[in-house]
């Protein structure tokens, strides 16, 4: 579901390079498994979604965008710090997501599900009895 928080919502990347301000409707937060997400967080990547609107970037000094060509999407990242920021599909979806871990710690998000579990690595388990997804989750879990 998404959630009108209460006040905006800020967020940025470890060397405050970038920050970031959402003003709107936040998704809850969804594990993605799959290998590309793994590589470039480290781990799983916890993302929130949001319309591309309603992202304001505050500062962008250091936000660079790499350009994942399989899929064809494009990831924010701060090319100082080197963190994670931003999944951008620019397929004209007309959303956002959002690192989860980049967001400040003042809101009500919770986890809601994973996605791309077909990809996941052996060394973890999903085990929160979440609703999974092999692939993605087609929407089932954005409704609002
Ligand atoms: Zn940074």
């Amino acid at each position: 579901m998404t959630k009108d928080l209460p006040e905006a919502l800020t967020g940025g990347c470890l060397c405050g390079g970038v920050r970031y301000r959402i003003n709107g409707k936040c998704r809850d937060i969804i594990n993605c498994h799959c290998e590309n997400c793994r590589r470039t967080h480290g781990h799983i990547a916890a993302y929130t979604s949001v319309d591309q609107s309603a992202l304001a970037l505050i500062r962008q000094q250091t936000l660079q965008w790499y350009h994942d060509e399989s899929p064809n999407t494009y990831r924010g990242f701060c090319n100082r710090c080197g963190a994670s920021l931003f999944w951008d599909a620019r397929d004209g979806r007309n959303k956002i997501a959002v690192s989860a871990g980049s967001l400040d710690n003042s809101h009500e998000l919770k986890t809601i599900g994973h996605v791309y579990v077909s990809e996941a690595a052996k060394y973890y388990e999903i085990d929160d009895g979440l609703p999974s997804f092999e692939t993605s989750n087609s929407g089932a879990l954005e409704s609002d």
